[in-house]
């Protein structure tokens, strides 16, 4: 794959599984460079490495924006995303330079719905506190009011954007005998239907939902959309889980939810920031979990994530169709 017969330079932010890697190994032709790590690049060293590429395989910790891309100059044809999530680009910076993008949809929806389920089981039945409880000597006796929680069974369960992950979750969710399944989003949904779907405003699934699950992109309009308001008009019983991005919620009226006995728990796989720092007043919470951004991590997932991202890249070189192109 030649640029006016000179290697094309395609860079990568970070170590990622092998299947990707061997898949840019073998496009002969192509000049590859990695950030040789697990942990992120400094921006420094970012626009460094990112000069002169004609591909850039990126992760949805580096924020791409117009420093990035004048720094890689005009020879970027094409950036490669390893996630689903598109938030970290600066979609019109990107189009006005005319850069396709690549992205991993549907590859991981099943490992990160199966995540949250799991994330609000653990919660609602609340799980981390029983491990600890067993390990610290706190389990004294079986206890009839002790360690009681939430179930599924004849519940309303809503959904916050319905989409490809809400959808996987909704399908998972019902055999476990929820009665009434909202969702809420921009428009109405055909493949509600399968789960018995009823979308409602979102004032409605908020105050009517045991479970609340937010499974929606984060956009300008998504952005704090969790907030004092919205906590104020859920059920004193209802739990709360988000897997999307952590700034569709905004933690301080969650912590203020979750402290004054406003809701009873909050599972969240995302935050703000990430890393959440381990002194952030969340942590403190006996009612709130908090998991690492793991929704997509399982290894067979990463691995697929990787050849798609890889071959995604491999498109936008070449010109050629791009087996997941975003559309902006
Ligand atoms: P998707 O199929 O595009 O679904 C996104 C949903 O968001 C759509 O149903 C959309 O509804 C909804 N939405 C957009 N604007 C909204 C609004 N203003 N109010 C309510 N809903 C709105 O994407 P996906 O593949 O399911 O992924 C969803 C998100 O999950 C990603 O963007 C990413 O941030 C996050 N994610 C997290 C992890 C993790 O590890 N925790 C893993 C993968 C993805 P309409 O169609 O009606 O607009």
């Amino acid at each position: 794959m030649k640029a006016a017969g000179k290697l094309m330079k395609v860079f990568v932010t970070r170590r990622i599984p092998q299947e990707g890697m061997k898949i840019l190994s073998a496009a002969a032709e192509c000049e590859v460079s990695l950030w040789d790590s697990d942990e992120p690049m400094p921006k420094a060293e970012l626009l460094k490495g990112v000069q002169g590429a004609h591909g850039l395989l990126c992760l949805l910790s580096d924020r791409i924006d117009a420093e990035v891309l004048d720094a890689a100059g005009p020879n970027l044809k094409v950036i490669s995303t390893l996630s689903v999530g598109f938030d970290h680009l600066a979609l019109d910076e990107v189009k006005k330079r005319g850069i396709r993008v690549g992205y991993t949809p549907d590859v991981l929806t099943d490992a990160t719905a199966e995540l949250t389920v799991a994330l609000l089981l653990a919660t609602a039945r609340r799980l981390p506190e029983g491990v600890e409880e067993v390990k610290n000597g706190g389990w004294s006796s079986w206890k009839p009011l002790w360690l009681c929680g939430y179930g599924l069974s004849g519940s309303t369960v809503g959904i916050i954007g319905l989409g490809r992950i809400g959808m996987a979750i909704a399908q998972r969710l019902m055999p476990f005998g929820v009665k009434r399944l909202l969702y809420s989003g921009r428009t109405a949904k055909a493949h509600a239907a399968e789960v018995n779907g009823e979308f409602v405003p979102l004032d409605t699934l908020v105050s009517e939902s045991d479970f609340i699950v937010v499974s929606c992109s984060l956009t300008p309009e998504t952005q704090g959309l969790c907030d004092k308001a919205f906590f104020s008009k859920m059920k004193k019983t209802a739990v709360f889980i988000n897997s999307s991005r952590g700034a569709v919620v905004n933690q301080e009226d969650l912590h203020e939810a979750l402290s004054s006995g406003q809701i009873a728990a909050a599972g969240l796989d995302v935050t703000t920031p990430e890393p959440l720092p381990t002194n952030h007043p969340l942590l403190t919470l006996k009612n709130c979990v908090v998991l690492p951004h793991i929704g997509s991590a399982t290894y067979s997932t990463r691995g697929i994530m990787s050849a798609l991202a890889a071959r995604n890249l491999l498109g936008g070189l070449q010109g050629t169709d791009m087996p997941s192109e975003l559309t902006f």
